[in-house]
């Protein structure tokens, strides 16, 4: 695997192999990969000639400075993770490398709606620093295929939304894939590396919930399920930040089942210190 630190120096190399009209598939992370990762990778190397990961955290994304201070990091195991999946390329900056002229954002991205509702109510300026770090990451790599997981439902309508607003959405080709899950269904993620041994039992619980939504279909108010998924978290111990049933494409508020309407449930709750988010569609 390759493994460059420089912007300059990844879209170089990356430019050349589009002269030689290879396609670029890229998975932007923020390391501590896990099976999840790997498998947008897997996808990727199924569909271009070469991968491209990122590992960087980035900073800008982070409303609560003690999450961004507490991420982890496990950068030895990512690359054996990533020579194992067969990743040709790996690009990871530094942040002085990702904000050459720091970290303010210039750009005020339209996002519209989208930034107000769930992930954007509860975490203020998240999707904005997201928009800022992707946007970064696609003029230096300029993919053909940009590889995200439905696991963060809000940030693939949000990079969907972005795509549009930079005016690459006819040249890079959005890839949502499934979420993967641990065998007790709670859904993988870095933020699992930080929970102790009560937390991670009590942790599948937020999938629990999403089924019991799914398996309440029709058969009481939107509202009505939703007020007993939050009391079922809190029982629990979970702080709940909200248990929503939502249009799938707008992210609205439910008013009602609908057979017409595609609609999402999504969790986002707190397992002690550790805040987790997960979503399923109905
Ligand atoms: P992160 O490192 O958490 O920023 O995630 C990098 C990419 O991997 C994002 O597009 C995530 O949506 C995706 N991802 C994270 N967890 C999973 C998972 N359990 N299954 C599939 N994709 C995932």
């Amino acid at each position: 695997m390759i493994l460059y630190k420089k912007a300059a120096d990844t879209h170089n190399w990356i430019e050349k192999e589009r002269l030689k009209k290879k396609k670029i598939g890229f998975v932007p992370t923020m390391g501590a990969l896990h099976e999840g990762h790997i498998s947008l990778i897997e996808t990727s190397k199924g569909s271009n000639d070469h991968t491209i990961c990122s590992i960087f955290i980035n900073p800008t994304q982070f409303n609560d400075p003690k999450d961004f201070a507490k991420y982890p990091v496990s950068l030895e195991k990512d690359l054996q993770l990533l020579e194992e999946a067969g990743c040709d390329f790996l690009f990871l900056p530094d942040v002085n490398e990702m904000y050459p002229d720091g970290l303010a954002q210039t750009n005020n991205y339209k996002i519209g709606r989208l930034e107000t509702l769930l992930e954007g109510k509860f975490r203020p300026g998240h999707f904005q620093g997201v928009c800022q770090v992707v946007h970064r990451l696609l003029e230096i790599i300029l993919p053909n295929n940009l590889y995200i997981g439905q696991k963060d439902y809000q940030q693939c309508l949000v990079i969907k939304k972005l795509l549009q607003l930079i005016g690459l959405d006819d040249k890079i080709e959005l890839r949502i894939c499934p979420t993967l899950r641990e065998p007790d269904g709670l859904a993988m993620s870095s933020r699992n590396l930080r929970l102790n041994d009560e937390e991670r039992k009590r942790a599948p619980a937020i999938y629990e919930t999403l089924l019991f939504i799914q398996s309440q279909k029709g058969k009481k108010t939107t509202v009505e399920i939703k007020k007993q998924a939050k009391a079922k978290l809190e029982a629990r111990g979970f702080r709940v930040d909200y248990t929503e049933i939502a249009d799938a494409i707008t992210l609205e508020t439910a008013d009602g089942w609908s057979e017409n309407k595609k609609l999402v449930a999504l969790i986002a709750a707190f397992n002690n210190e550790v805040r987790l988010i997960d979503n399923l569609l109905l």
